[in-house]
């Protein structure tokens, strides 16, 4: 568990997030220690996705701020007014941050070593050679070793996921964001992705802000587990309380209806 005192390193202030009439998140403020593994629960459309696409900056923030690290991201406050920050700076920071999707994203036409050395080589400026190094490690880590020359429509859904995981990796981000990573998998092949993340949960102290509909697996790898509902947190506990002795009605309503 990490130490309650340490440095928050993502935290939302007053977030606001509207699309067109629907306001999806209202107001919203939470933040997240520096390794800490954050679990958002909630009902299908209460703003969890939402909340991982505004830290990727995949979404605009309609008002509000986020803060990495104790940084202004997209958003700053300068005499009283916000402003948004400029490109570069948003990408600097953007560089912490690693997302793994639903779909799995890879490149189609690329090999799996092209897809993970990719960003390294052009976004951090790693030379191939180093890049190469650290993809190897990384594909055993996920137990891919024998995978490197192949492309990703050779491989199955969950090897996908599990190079997709690689990937993100890759850039060494501080803060890794698992958006329903095994909703697109067929059952028998999500335990290997899981048991990928958990591995990585136990021997990394990278942050963790996930979704999931995996409550087994969000009971095991969170620190924290939070409740969604229409956009706010209607609840925030350690899994053990959440999953088996949650406070609030709405919680419990939804928990026996996914468990
Ligand atoms: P969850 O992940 O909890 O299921 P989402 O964050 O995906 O919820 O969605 C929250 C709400 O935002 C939903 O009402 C959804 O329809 C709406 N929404 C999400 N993305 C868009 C978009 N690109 N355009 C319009 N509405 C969106």
């Amino acid at each position: 568990m990490p130490a309650t005192d340490s440095a928050p390193v993502i935290r939302f202030e007053n977030v606001v997030k509207r699309f067109g009439d629907n306001t999806v998140l209202d107001n919203l403020n939470f933040e997240v220690r520096k390794g800490e593994r954050v679990t958002l629960i909630g009902p299908s459309g209460s703003g969890k996705t939402t909340i991982l696409r505004l830290v990727m900056t995949l979404e605009e923030l309609t008002d509000g701020y986020i803060y990495i690290d104790g940084e202004p991201f997209t958003y700053e406050e300068r005499g009283g007014k916000r402003v948004a920050r400029k490109p570069k700076d948003v990408a600097k920071v953007a560089t912490k941050i690693g997302m793994v999707f639903q779909q799995f994203n890879l490149f189609p036409n690329m090999t799996v070593m092209e897809n993970i050395v990719e960003a390294p080589v052009h976004v951090l400026g790693k030379s191939k050679e180093e890049a190469r190094q650290r993809a190897h490690e990384l594909l055993e880590l996920v137990g891919l070793s024998d995978k490197a020359d192949a492309h990703p429509s050779r491989l199955s859904g969950g090897q996908q996921q599990r190079v997709a995981i690689a990937r993100a990796l890759a850039m060494d981000p501080e803060i890794l964001l698992l958006d329903e990573v095994t909703s697109a998998l067929d059952p028998e092949l999500v335990g290997e992705v899981l048991s990928v993340l958990r591995n990585i949960a136990e021997t990394t102290n990278i942050t963790m802000l996930i979704v999931t509909h995996e409550m087994q697996f969000a009971q095991e790898v969170s620190h924290r587990v939070l409740m969604f509902d229409q956009g706010r947190i209607i609840e925030d506990a350690e899994p053990h309380v959440m999953f088996s002795n949650p406070r609030e009605p709405r919680t419990k309503a939804f928990l026996q209806a996914v468990l």
